[in-house]
């Protein structure tokens, strides 16, 4: 693959481009192509609601002075949406009302003209990664009575999180990403703890199940509850 050849369709960020003057219009969409991004353009606010209604897109570079009407009530518009779009502004230079007005109606960021195609690049990367949601991966595991939720490493129970020690979370979240099914001391010492009996002894794993079944009865959990398999292991039952 070449250096500057863009990234496979899938990955691109789509990014609506409402600006009036062609010269400029086209110049950003070449620009934004060769920079990994697709363009979707629209010259009035008419075409860009459609073009954001119908969909898809990951950012809004917004050029207040429209034919149609003042930009703003289009970004008037796309804040009061649901799922708000990113939105980036742009304004020509003497407009700092428009700029003002645009940054209380929860703009992102804004571009006063004429600025630099890498300038727009830039800021259009910016405000997409502040904008990204975490991960879409699974955050939380509903397990009885107890939600353990993966991105914040936090147990909770009605709402309200349980005190655990990192290690103890961890021990929580191994088993409940499995419950029912028996785990070894040793493999719990190799999954939680990266370590094995050789080097740690197999009852910490017992201390920890200990001190967790204390927390977790303290908060009123009757379940799941952590049963003990003699002689082998633990597993979580619900
Ligand atoms: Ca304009």
């Amino acid at each position: 693959m070449e250096p500057d050849s863009p990234p496979p369709p899938a990955t691109r960020p789509v990014v609506a481009l409402v600006e009036d003057e062609p010269d400029l219009a086209e110049m950003a969409t070449t620009y934004l192509t060769r920079d990994g991004f697709e363009v979707r353009p629209a010259a009035d606010t008419r075409t860009g609601l459609r073009l954001v209604e119908a969909g898809g897109i990951d950012l809004v570079v917004l050029d207040l002075g429209l034919p149609d009407g003042n930009g703003l009530d289009l970004l008037r518009g796309l804040r009061a949406r649901e799922n708000p779009v990113p939105v980036i502004v742009v304004t020509g230079r003497g407009e700092e009302a428009d700029r003002v007005v645009g940054l209380e109606l929860g703009a992102d960021d804004y571009l006063v003209k004429p600025y630099s195609q890498r300038e727009l690049a830039a800021r259009v990367r910016a405000v997409l990664r502040r904008s990204r949601p975490a991960p879409a991966a699974a955050t939380a595991i509903r397990v009885g009575g107890l939600v353990v939720d993966t991105s914040a490493r936090e147990v909770r129970r009605a709402g309200t999180p349980i005190a655990l020690t990192p290690r103890e979370y961890g021990l929580v979240e191994f088993l409940a990403a499995a419950p029912g099914q028996t785990f070894s001391r040793e493999q719990l010492l190799d999954h939680v703890w990266g370590s094995s009996s050789r080097w740690q002894a197999a009852t910490t794993v017992d201390e920890h199940v200990y001190r967790i079944r204390r927390k977790l009865v303290a908060a009123g959990v009757t379940e799941p509850r952590i049963t003990t398999v003699r002689g082998f292991g633990y597993r979580l039952d619900s």
